[in-house]
């Protein structure tokens, strides 16, 4: 047979790359701005037309093009920001692969006007789909115009797929926000459909933030500064009660270049611990500046993460600076580094003669109280139900299959103390426990005593909390830093792609999957970064013999496999609080009884039961 293999034609490769680049309207807008950054633009002005649609134009006064590169630019990777990879490691620009003008090129019209300051004439290039179709001389400003018209207008599946106007025109003010937040001292300005949407002059930080988001944002501002060696860190944060349900107003540039960071976002999130009201996301336009080498953007064309070395310094100087800021500015009056004045001695003290000092016991206090949700075996996994639930409790039967009825019937010892023998504040009920063998729980209740099996118990709960992410698809997840590369054979990945639907609801987001490898740029809140491995393996071994079923459906199988792979185990020691949480949280499930894999979960022996053996 004769060979069949051929390269494709320029211009079907740069149209498959573009796909790459250019998402959307705010794609193409996003690359011809920082263009015109790298130029050394002071003035830059973005024009478009019908959310960009029909006309993305970008005019700047940087240092414009020879006639050779007014056409060798929108050859695939061609650019003159790096020639070496050695330069990779040292980028000061925001473009360096030389793709976006051949990829724009390739699936839209184009048309280039640009002069050098030392040509008297510039050079005026169309192009269209990847093809020149005229090049001559033209009278123009130093600097470079393009202008990028009928957008996906060879490809009518992509122009088809763009969303409403609205839509495209928000993503491409977020660009457009991102670039003028990062250059402050370059003046842009943004005509949307002949009307001026922006116009911000040359300005500092601060006057750049206002013109962005105007002027009502002036005294929401709190200033942030820090250097220490490793970084530094300027920029604001928004006082607390400007919080917003909503995500959107944080920002974070480094060297310039924005960037979207869930572990900083936590940083900053952390330092406003105890300000905020729930589920609000504090602002912030935090610009950090590090040494080069010690970052890595060179990820993906469109992506705005990056790698640093050395992120958790980065994140506890970030967490470190903007608590103190918030502090300094008296908007977190009870930050530790403020004195207490209760320590302070009034002046008339120091003539009186000192008294003995008493000592006065609160004996309600419960030092885990404040702590109780943070539990080594992880934070609250479910809200337990409001039902106050030690009253569930009352006349045990030592019976393994209890119904809820008889759950619901168990009454604690003490919360129901009739007739006490000492004057006593009623404790609840949970606080009389401690743990056997490292193994059980037990606790004291009205019939004779509990014994909750430590294990079996938090599989329940754990159990309950996964299979209801995985049917709602509620599953939290938390965003790594660098997607994380597990290797696995191609059977096992094909194997595991036929739970992807639940590992997506359960809050595992999948980046990609290779031929040998699965990379995940997400996982569960739950599951750490170390514990993926043996997780994915336990789910594994259990998706080789599984058979679906009405009872045996996926989303329970792979509830099952976490719960198992991520529950406390027998062995571990657990704090009071911890005792008492996995309690509390057992009784809250709907099947407290049993374990996902139908194993008694607690036991109960009457009074009587115990006498027996007196
Ligand atoms: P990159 O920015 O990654 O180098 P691009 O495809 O965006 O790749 O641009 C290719 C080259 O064209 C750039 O390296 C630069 O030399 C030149 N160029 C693009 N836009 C401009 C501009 N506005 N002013 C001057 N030169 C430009
Ligand atoms: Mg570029």
């Amino acid at each position: 047979m004769a060979d069949i293999i051929q390269l494709l034609p320029d211009h079907v490769a740069n149209q498959i790359a573009a796909g790459e680049v250019v998402q959307r309207p705010a794609s193409v807008v996003k690359e011809l701005l920082e263009n015109a950054v790298d130029a050394g633009a002071s003035n830059i002005k973005l024009v478009i037309k019908d959310a960009g649609k029909r006309l993305i134009q970008v005019i700047d006064d940087g240092v414009g093009m020879s006639q050779g590169d007014a056409t060798a630019c929108f050859n695939r990777h061609a650019t003159s920001k790096i020639s070496t990879a050695q330069d990779l490691f040292a980028l000061n620009t925001k473009g360096f692969r030389g793709e976006a003008l051949a990829s724009i090129a390739a699936i839209a019209k184009v048309e280039l006007k640009t002069r050098q300051q030392e040509n008297e004439l510039g050079t005026h290039v169309k192009i269209e789909g990847s093809k020149i179709v005229s090049q001559e001389s033209c009278v123009t400003n130093v600097g470079t115009i393009v202008s990028v018209k009928n957008l996906f207008y060879n490809i009518p599946a992509r122009r088809n797929f763009l969303k409403s106007t609205n839509v495209e025109l928000r993503h491409i003010i977020d660009q457009f926000h991102r670039v003028a937040l990062a250059h402050p001292t370059i003046a842009f300005s943004f005509d949307n459909n002949d009307s001026a949407l922006f116009n911000l002059p040359e300005a500092n930080l601060k006057q750049r933030i206002i013109g962005v988001f105007g002027a009502k944002t002036k005294e929401r501002l709190v200033p942030v500064h820090e250097k220490t060696e490793l970084i530094e860190i300027n920029g604001f944060v928004l006082k607390p009660e400007f919080a917003k349900k909503s995500r959107g107003d944080q920002y974070f540039f480094v060297n310039d270049r924005f960037i979207k960071s869930s572990y900083l976002h936590h940083a900053v999130l952390s330092a406003y611990e105890g300000l905020l009201a729930e589920k609000t996301n504090p602002g912030y336009i935090l610009y950090l500046t590090i040494s080069p080498e010690a970052i890595d953007i060179n990820i993906h064309p469109t992506k705005t993460e990056i790698k640093f070395e050395n992120e958790q310094a980065i994140y506890a100087v970030i967490r470190a600076t903007v608590k103190h800021s918030l502090g300094q500015f008296s908007i977190a009056p009870v930050l530790d580094f403020n004195r207490d004045a209760a320590l302070d001695t009034p002046y008339d003290y120091r003539q009186k003669t000192p008294k003995n000092p008493t000592i006065e016991v609160d004996p309600s206090f419960n030092p885990f109280k404040e702590e109780a949700t943070k539990t080594s075996y992880g934070s609250s996994y479910r809200k337990p139900k409001p039902a106050n639930w030690e009253s569930l409790y009352t006349g045990f039967k030592q019976d393994e299959n209890l119904s809820d009825a008889q759950i619901e019937s168990l009454v604690f010892e003490n919360s129901e103390a009739d007739q006490p023998l000492f004057e006593q504040k009623t404790q609840p009920a949970y606080d009389n426990c401690f743990q056997l063998q490292a193994k059980y729980i037990a606790s004291p209740i009205k019939s004779g005593l509990l014994l909750v099996h430590q294990n079996r118990a938090h599989e329940r709960i754990l159990y309950e909390s996964f299979l209801s992410n995985a049917q709602t698809g509620d599953g939290i997840s938390q965003q790594l830093l660098f997607p994380l590369e597990l290797r696995l054979s191609k059977p096992d990945l094909t194997l595991l792609l036929t739970a992807k639907d639940s590992l997506d609801q359960l809050g595992f987001k999948i980046s990609k999957i290779g031929d040998e490898a699965i990379f995940f740029e997400a996982l569960p809140v739950k599951v750490g970064p170390t514990t993926i491995e043996q997780l994915i393996d336990d789910l594994l071994a259990n998706l080789k013999d599984f058979v679906p079923s009405e009872q045996n459906t996926m989303h329970r199988l792979m509830a099952k496999a976490m719960a198992n792979n991520l529950a406390i185990k027998s062995g571990q020691l657990l704090k009071k609080d911890e005792q008492k949480q996995l309690i509390h949280e057992l009784f809250a499930c709907n099947e407290p009884a049993f374990s996902p894999s139908n194993k008694v979960v607690f036991k109960t022996f009457s009074l009587e039961d115990l006498d027996k053996n007196f």
